[in-house]
């Protein structure tokens, strides 16, 4: 909310006019989703996954971009503002909502690397992977001795790829007869 405060912006940030940048998932962008409405699927909303409670705010127009994270120590002074309680979910609970964002947060101005306009891509941009085949959209391709690599194939992806499953398989997991798997 102050992020959104600082640009005067007001959710939902649906349109290509604002984006944020959080640095973790979990619940903490469940938080960020609910006060800012930006989504994944608006292209609004991206993790860039450093492990972090900080989110970002582009003003997609002006480009600028501000960084908001916790001051440290605001787990201890949440119990300034929560008194009545000395256990600590409760007095970070309660202590959060009454304290000033100044004491809670820090914001500094941000220069995006890669720029907002390579992190923005246009969107119908589509090439085929020189190496895997597959498709690539949103230019997110890299130019690699003469050749047009995905990400992965030029050597800086999540995965190692292991062997192709026969095409079969997507029905033979369907007659199997275990009850499908449930979330503990
Ligand atoms: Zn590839």
């Amino acid at each position: 909310m102050a992020g959104m405060a600082t640009f005067r912006l007001s959710p939902p940030v649906t349109k290509p006019t604002g984006l944020v940048i959080v640095e973790t998932d979990g619940c903490f962008v469940d938080g960020i989703e609910v006060s800012t409405g930006a989504s994944i699927g608006h292209r609004t909303l991206r993790v860039v996954d450093m492990g972090k409670i900080a989110a970002t705010f582009v003003d997609v127009q002006t480009g600028k971009a501000l960084r908001l994270t916790p001051r440290p120590g605001i787990r201890t002074l949440a119990f300034k503002y929560a008194a009545q309680t000395e256990e600590r979910y409760l007095a970070q609970l309660h202590g959060y909502q009454l304290m000033p964002d100044n004491e809670l947060l820090e914001q500094r101005e941000i220069h995006l690397q890669p720029s907002l306009k390579e992190l923005l891509s246009t969107p119908d941009a589509r090439v085929t992977c020189d190496r895997c085949g597959e498709e690539i959209i949103n230019q997110r391709e890299l130019a690699h001795e003469g050749k047009v690599l995905c990400i992965t194939c030029a050597g800086a992806g999540y995965y190692v790829a292991g062997e192709a499953l026969p095409a079969k398989s997507f029905e033979a997991a369907k007659e199997t007869e275990a009850p499908p798997r449930r979330e503990q």
